[in-house]
């Protein structure tokens, strides 16, 4: 069994691939947010559950425009990311009361990218020891009823991020 040791350089499990299009830009244009598992939209970016979660609570956010180089982010979009990613923090902490964080961007594929044309934070919640109980098809097995549960915990949180 492998372990996971750095959850945003897991690209396989990242975000399942094999879908066809850029999977941020199909999400931004889901109209069943709960099946998107999208939890907010705020006016440049979103948040969402990871499909394929290394812990619950795994959070994704990426710009709503299709953008792979962070330097190239305009400010204005780039700030609202950001403040997404602290309210994120902040939100999960409330929630799911775990033990630490993890934030990461992977840029390009050698540093782990699952989806490398576009940008996207992963915000992991950890706990105690979760490297070494926490096999990734345990994880997926008890979806999805246990991402439903999840989106649901953490969307009226969300509700103000969303316009
Ligand atoms: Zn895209």
């Amino acid at each position: 069994m492998k372990q996971l040791w750095a959850p945003w350089r897991m690209s396989y499990i990242d975000e399942g691939a094999k879908e066809s299009g850029c999977i941020f830009c199909n999400k931004a244009k889901q109209t069943d947010l709960r099946e998107a598992l999208v939890v907010a939209q705020t006016p440049h970016s979103m948040v969402m559950l990871n499909k394929y979660p290394y812990n619950n609570g795994h959070l994704l956010l990426a710009p709503k425009r299709h953008e792979k180089d962070l330097p190239s982010l305009p400010v204005e979009e780039y700030v609202d990311l950001n403040e997404a990613l602290r309210r994120s923090v902040d939100i999960l902490r409330k929630i799911f009361n775990p033990g630490g964080i993890n934030l990461g961007m992977n840029l390009g594929h050698c540093a782990g990218a699952g989806v490398e044309d576009h940008l996207h934070w992963h915000v992991v919640p950890r706990w105690e020891g979760d490297t070494n109980f926490m096999p990734v098809v345990a994880e997926t097995k008890v979806m999805p009823q246990h991402l439903l549960d999840s989106y649901d915990r953490l969307k009226p949180y969300f509700e103000y991020l969303s316009p």
